[in-house]
């Protein structure tokens, strides 16, 4: 497999990547693959960095204060465009997020759009929920394949306060929407400590009942969650251990790279049913990540973790092609970390980052 020719550092990172080399044709290298080896099939997608809730662990109060104006958001024949350079790169799966991606106006239209021309059978979405009820059917017609829909606790006033606002009865009307829309759907739960602990089991059994798969989350210090208390992140290993007598064992095949680093445990039931968890502090799986992140202003962000990005957008607006544009994704991986840093005190740099604004 080649490997970059060029590599970027990561004090490249501020922008604009050096122009593409006369003659180099970045669709003939193969698989997207990094300078550690890790390959890349997974592509998130972030369609707006608004919201019409504030989760307490991911917005400031009143929102985040920098919102992109309508001309600097992707357009719809720039997103397009782009998914299906990565597309071309190897990219299987694409996973539109936000901010929250339903309040983007006519994102039926855009996933018609974003699935028709890259050919993409693996078009996702993560969503509060809010807004299922009347989109699913026509996101579903439009070739969305599955659905994660964010719900942290099922007590509407405690559902109101980790959102700031946010009405547990539609998020319910939409994940409902979603199953009957015929939508593999999926739960995010981030795990909160004293918040939503007592819940974890009640969480489990509505989504197997609704015929969804749970996953837990450890909640990342970035950007607002890095101001909370210490007691609100818990390991994952606790989830588990609240959960025992519902649990048996690890789904083999612990991690599958199309799909994304949850492992999956089975049912104590036989009946099949599982529980995904994201370890993202407690065991990172940063050596084998296989995504990449476009923010909704056309920033290519090699890690979640990294306040540093690319300007795909400007490469675009700029009269790039679309070699132009693989070059820069390609160059940009060449300076992705080999870990977020989480843990590390001497690495600050995610604190920095709004999770509604890359894209979580
Ligand atoms: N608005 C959509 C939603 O809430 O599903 C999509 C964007 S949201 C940023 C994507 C996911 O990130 C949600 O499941 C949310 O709970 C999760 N999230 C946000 N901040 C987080 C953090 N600090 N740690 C872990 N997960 C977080
Ligand atoms: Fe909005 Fe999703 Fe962030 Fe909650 S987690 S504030 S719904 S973007």
């Amino acid at each position: 497999m080649l490997r970059l020719p060029v590599l970027a550092t990561r004090d490249d990172l501020s922008g604009r990547p050096p122009p593409r080399p006369v003659g180099l044709d970045p669709f003939a290298w193969g698989a997207l693959v990094d300078p550690d080896g890790r390959r890349y099939e997974y592509l998130r997608l972030s369609v707006t960095d608004r919201c019409d809730l504030a989760c307490v662990y991911c917005m400031p109060p009143g929102g985040e204060q920098h919102h992109a104006l309508r001309r600097e958001l992707l357009d719809f024949d720039e997103a397009a465009r782009l998914v299906s350079v990565f597309a071309s790169l190897g990219i299987r799966r694409v996973r539109l997020t936000g901010g929250e991606p339903l309040v983007r106006r006519d994102v039926v239209r855009l996933v018609e759009l974003l699935t028709r021309r890259s050919g993409l059978r693996d078009v996702v979405m993560t969503t509060n929920g809010t807004r299922l009820a009347e989109l699913a059917l026509p996101l579903r017609r439009a070739g969305l394949t599955g659905v994660n829909v964010s719900l942290d606790s099922l007590d509407p006033d405690r559902f109101r306060r980790i959102t700031r606002g946010g009405e547990l009865a539609r998020v319910l009307a939409g994940l409902h929407a979603a199953v009957d829309a015929g939508f593999e759907v999926r739960i995010n739960v981030v795990a909160l400590g004293g918040q939503n602990e007592d819940e974890w089991g009640r969480l489990v059994d509505f989504a197997w009942d609704l015929g969804a798969t749970p996953r837990f989350i450890e909640l990342m210090p970035l950007g607002e969650a890095s101001r909370l208390p210490a007691t609100w992140f818990v390991p994952a290993a606790r989830v588990v251990e609240v959960l025992g007598s519902r649990l048996l064992r690890e789904v083999p095949g612990r991690y599958d790279p199309g799909r994304g680093p949850a492992r999956y445990l089975e049912a104590a039931d036989g009946s099949g049913r599982r529980v995904g968890f994201i370890t993202a502090v407690t065991d990172t799986f940063c050596d084998r990540c296989n995504r990449v992140r476009v923010t909704a202003r056309g920033e290519l962000r090699p890690c979640l973790a990294s306040a540093r990005a690319v300007d795909l957008r400007n490469v675009m607006r700029t009269g790039g092609s679309d070699a132009d544009v693989a070059w820069a994704v390609r160059w940009a991986l060449g300076a992705k970390d080999r870990g977020h840093g989480f843990l590390d005190p001497a690495r600050h740099e995610h604190v920095e980052v709004g999770m509604s604004l890359v894209g979580g």
